[in-house]
């Protein structure tokens, strides 16, 4: 059996034994055995949690607000993967909008890239709705039932009775009721909220499906809210990973001054700074309180880490210590790995201007696609198996197959217009109204004079009118005999 504090590592094994003097060889929440540490964040407070706290609840209004905003008539963001229906600012992207949502993809592909090269994980700290949720939901709730670090960690160690049952059950109940809440506005999300109210007041056996994917959704919230915590974003969030391929020296994060820091060494009230200068040491006087407010368990004194997700709190932390000593705030801030080292503000690398470049070449790309865009979708398509007829007055006629795609939120009454070469078009069956958001399909009959055709095939265009506009032009092939 292992002894506890020794690696598991056997002398002929292949694999390097972890240095546990080195943080980047092992995880903060993992001891020697692999087995998770719980973190204890302390509370925190400061400019940038209260800036932080006042823009969480902005984004959590339009977090849980946001399926039931309205722009013309359709929601403002509705991802229905099931559908193939997307709803971006209330207008409506179909499969055959593809291209300009690969634009769009791209654009928010490049405007991460471009804003993780110039202001590191700003989003993961301030905006990322994990981020959001577990430091200014769940863990105020957890401080709120429970207490502070030092309280929790009493809490755990406790023997079990009932005070401690108690308010276990209780937060794990409001865990749960707010996860419930977090994966009905998700799937409020992909399938809009008038589908979620049917499945909510329907006989559950007619929405099998609809409420295992709510049952499902809040089983998972629920596991990274109140179990996952930073794992999810240190092991499961590629963005974490990705980012070190695109940060450099010249890129904003959160950072450690160690050109002032340096020496950190436990501050007696006898010393002033001049003295601790003169001995060689710095304005970190190792109080860890950075390493205690910290989310994801790291000490940020050792450097930019992947685990990291910006959130500001060690500097609020190390801010307050600095103003208790009388030292300038900002040992711990917002800065650049060379505006630490020679005191650079922020540059304009070619990397950043090459980005940026790509960013303004695909948004004024999807602005033109966007302008572009023609209401209706249109298809022509000659009827399978059909070839051609000749009608008792020595025309011929061609059968078609016309389907229309609405893409907007209102009905379409549709015209369609043989424009070449001269002949007559009817509609078969009721006249061509394309409904809100949905599609129609419908026959077509062409009927040429010999006269206009050419031998076998003959160039048709049909132009696709609403209330006398022009919508689309349409081209197909009409089949006549071969002149051999
Ligand atoms: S909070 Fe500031 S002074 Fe204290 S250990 Fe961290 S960096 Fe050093
Ligand atoms: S090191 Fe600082 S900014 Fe990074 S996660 Fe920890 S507390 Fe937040």
């Amino acid at each position: 059996m292992k002894s506890a504090g020794k690696p598991a590592w056997r002398s002929d094994s292949p694999v390097e034994p972890a240095n546990w003097s080195d943080f980047r060889d092992h995880l903060s929440t993992a001891d020697r055995e692999g087995r998770r540490q719980w973190l204890y964040p302390r509370k925190v407070s400061g400019r940038f949690f209260r800036a932080r706290t006042w823009l969480s609840w902005l984004l959590l209004a339009l977090m849980f607000a946001g399926p039931f905003i309205r722009i013309n008539g359709n929601p403002l963001l509705l991802f229905n993967v099931v559908e193939r229906k997307f709803v971006i600012l209330g207008q409506i992207f179909w499969p055959q909008d593809m291209i300009m949502f690969a634009v769009a993809l791209l654009i928010f592909i490049t405007s991460i890239l471009v804003f993780t090269a110039a202001y590191g994980r700003l989003w993961c700290g301030w905006a990322c709705p994990q981020t959001v949720l577990m430091e200014m939901v769940f863990r105020k709730i957890e401080y709120w039932l429970e207490g502070d670090s030092h309280r929790q960690r009493a809490l755990a160690a406790a023997p079990w009775t009932a005070g401690k049952l108690a308010k276990k059950l209780g937060k794990h109940a409001i865990f749960f009721g707010l996860s419930f809440l977090i994966g009905n506005t998700l799937l409020a999300y992909i399938i809009g909220t008038e589908q979620l109210f049917k499945i909510v007041t329907d006989s559950p056996a007619r929405h099998v499906e609809g409420l295992t994917f709510m049952v499902l959704f809040t089983l998972v919230f629920y596991a990274i809210f109140a179990r996952f915590r930073e794992q999810a974003c240190t092991f499961i969030c590629p963005y974490g990973r990705f980012q070190s391929t695109v940060l450099d020296e010249n890129t904003i994060v959160v950072a450690y001054d160690y050109q002032r820091g340096e020496k950190r060494r436990p501050w007696r009230r006898t010393q002033t700074f001049e003295e601790r200068r003169a001995a060689g040491l710095g304005d970190c006087i190792a109080c860890r309180q950075c390493v205690a407010v910290c989310p994801t368990g790291i000490d940020i004194r050792d450097g930019t880490q992947m685990e990291c997700v910006h959130c500001t709190a060690c500097i609020d932390a190390c801010d307050a210590v600095m103003a208790r000593i009388g030292r300038p705030l900002g040992l711990i801030r917002y800065a650049s790995l060379n505006g630490i080292e020679r005191g650079e503000p922020l540059k304009v690398t070619p990397r950043l201007v090459g980005y940026t470049g790509v960013l303004i070449g695909l948004t004024l790309l999807l602005g033109f696609l966007v302008f572009t865009r023609s209401d209706v979708q249109t298809t022509l398509l000659r009827a399978q198996g059909a070839l051609f007829q000749r009608m008792p007055d020595g025309h011929f006629s061609n059968l078609y197959t016309v389907r229309v795609v609405n893409k907007t939120s209102r009905e379409i009454p549709l015209e369609l217009r043989l424009e070449s070469p001269p002949g007559d078009l009817q509609v078969l069956g009721r006249d061509i109204v394309a409904p809100p958001g949905g599609h129609v399909e419908t026959s077509l009959l062409v009927e040429l004079d010999p006269k206009v055709m050419k031998s076998g095939t003959t160039p048709l265009v049909v132009g696709v009118y609403a209330r006398g506009q022009k919508l689309e032009t349409l081209k197909s092939a009409f089949i006549g005999p071969r002149n051999d």
